[in-house]
Parts: structure tokens; sequence; C-alpha cells
């Protein structure tokens, strides 16, 4: 039997509907507009097309979107002269930071530098802390559109063995914390990880988020997993002809969807997930700042 496809792309959809009719009810009955600023820095493309789609999506669910373009080589005072300046915005309830940064800026300094309930992308040392120690947080976008899916999926997950493949600050990390919250046995693995292959197999609830295409293939997971695939890989698709390329994920589709319960594909798993999180967190932010009710 094939594994159910998890739709990322309808699920967020939902999302953003759920964002767009509370953002209409702030308003109507406080006057209140969520605002989201995005700062991006330099002219990396990849950077500028998510700023974009994040502009636009922000726009669509009703929320005000200020995007701050600023030159390749901006000073670091510069930089944090801005993020005091949107700290300090009542208007500006969400602040992100588009990363990567150029190398002479430092990320953690300036992810620092952002006020701690304006943090919608989770980075920021004290809601890393918070989410560490079981507290109320602003939690990174990804993880968090992954937590969603399985849910939604599983419903209860206590006591599942959950296994993340990748330990990095944005993804890896947060994603575990998410998991043992949930009451999961969570395993992280990464690079240095023995028997990766026996790791990943026991996993009921396997998520990827390494950044090698196809690395893990349907004989590493468990029948009847859920498999979360949080891997973008650009490869080459020759079949679509020459110089074409197209966006595998971390899992080896092909053979995983034969084998799993339920799967993310890529791309319209986890991939549209992310900017719907923003969106929410940015929402959630606003109802923090003006003691609202928080949406669910
Ligand atoms: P990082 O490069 O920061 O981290 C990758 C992790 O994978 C590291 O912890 C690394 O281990 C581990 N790793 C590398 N090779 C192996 C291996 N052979 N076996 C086991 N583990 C390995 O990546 P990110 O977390 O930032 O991103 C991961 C993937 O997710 C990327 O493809 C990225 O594009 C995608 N992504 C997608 C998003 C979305 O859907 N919106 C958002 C963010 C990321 P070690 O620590 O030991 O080096």
């Amino acid at each position: 039997m094939t594994a159910t496809i998890i739709d990322g792309k309808a699920f967020a959809a939902g999302i953003r509907a759920r964002v767009a009719d509370h953002v209409t009810r702030l308003k109507e009955e406080s006057g209140i507009t969520p605002g989201l600023a995005v700062v991006l820095v330099g002219e990396d493309p990849a950077s500028a097309v998510y700023v974009r789609n994040k502009g636009r999506q922000t726009v669509e669910v009703g929320m005000n979107s200020y995007e701050h373009k600023l030159p390749a080589e901006t000073s670091e005072g510069d930089l944090l002269a801005l993020i005091e300046r949107l700290n300090a915005d009542p208007a500006v309830h969400g602040i992100l930071v588009q990363l990567p940064l150029p190398k002479h800026l430092n990320a953690d300094l300036v992810i620092n530098a952002i006020d701690p309930a304006k943090d919608v992308d989770g980075f920021h040392i004290s809601n890393v802390g918070l989410l560490g120690t079981g507290q109320k947080a602003m939690v990174p976008c990804t993880p968090l559109g992954c937590l969603m899916m399985l849910r939604d999926r599983l419903g209860d997950l206590s006591g599942l063995d959950a296994v993340v493949v990748g330990r990095s600050n944005i993804v890896g990390k947060p994603m575990a914390q998410l998991l043992l919250g949930d009451n999961c046995t969570v395993t992280i693995a990464h690079s240095r990880t023995k028997n990766l292959a026996d790791v990943c197999r026991r996993a009921d609830i396997l998520v990827a988020a390494v950044g090698r295409p196809g690395m893990i293939p349907g004989d590493w997971v468990k029948p009847g997993a859920t498999v979360i695939d949080v891997g973008i890989n650009r490869i080459p698709a020759p079949e679509k002809g020459e110089g074409k390329t197209r966006l595998v994920g971390d899992v080896d589709f092909a053979s995983a969807v034969e084998v799993a319960g339920a799967i993310t594909p890529v791309p319209g798993g986890v991939g549209p997930m992310t900017i719907a999180c923003l969106l929410a967190n940015t929402l959630t932010a606003c109802c923090r700042a003006h003691g609202l009710t928080e949406p669910e």
C-alpha cells in the first residue's frame, strides 16, 4: 500500500485562511492591523524571492507588510539602528531579518537585537531558551509547520518514537524540542550518527532536515511511519531539457512512499507551511502585544 501524501500546500492555505479571518475580526473589533517588517540585506536572489513571497502573502491575509531592502555593504551599526526603530514601532508586531546575512555582519548579534516579543522567526536566544524549557515562546516557523502537520495526521503524539535527522538551530533542534514537548521519545541524528539506517528504522515519526538529495531510502523507513521531509535540494533534471533543474527532498520519495504511512512531498509539503506559520506567528505576536486572546 502506498502512503498518504500530506498536502502541505492545502494545509498552508487553510492556516492562511484562518489567519485572515482572525485579522479581519481584529480590525473590526479592535481597530488593530498586525504588521510584519522584513529586512533584506544584499542582493541574494533566493532571499529576494523569499522576501517577495512573504510580503505578498502578508498583504493577502490583511496584514501590513514593511519591507526594508538594504545594500549589501550596510554596516552593522546601521542595521542595528533599523532594528531598534522597528522594535520601538507600535505598528510593527513581527520582525524578520532574512538570512543569510552578508559575511561582514554578525547574524547572532543582529538576531539577538530583535525584541524577543517581535521575533517571529523564533531565533532569538530568549525564544530558544523559552522553547527549551517548555515555556511560551515564539517558535521557529518550519518546525512549527511540521508539528502542525504531524498533529493533524496523528493526533496525540505521546510515546511515539521520533527521529530528527539534522541538528541545525533553525530546523533540527527546535523540531526535536517541539516533539519532546508533545511527549515523543526523541532521537536527534546528525553527520556523526552511527548506523543511521537502523536509527531511522525505529522512527514512528521521521523528520529529515539535512540538505542531501534523496539520502534516506525507503528501506530506512519503518512501515507505516509518518515521514516529514524538510529538505529542499535542487538537482539537475536533464529529462526536462538541457540545463533544467528540479527540487527534491532528503528522502527518496519513490521508495519511501511504498513503505511509509504518510509522507510530505517536495515540493508541496513542508515548504508552503513556513510562510503560513510566519503569518500565524505575526498574528500571535500582535495579540500578545495588545493583551488579546491568541489564535489557537
Ligand atoms: P544545515 O546545513 O544547517 O544542517 C544540516 C544538518 O544535517 C546538520 O545537523 C548535519 O549534521 C546533518 N547532516 C549532514 N550530512 C548528514 C549525513 N550524511 N547524515 C546525517 N546527518 C547529516 O541545514 P538546515 O537545517 O538549515 O536545512 C536542512 C534542509 O532543510 C535543507 O535542504 C534546507 O534547504 C531545508 N530547509 C527547508 C525549509 C522549508 O521548507 N521552508 C526551511 C529551512 C531549511 P552536523 O551537524 O553533524 O554537520
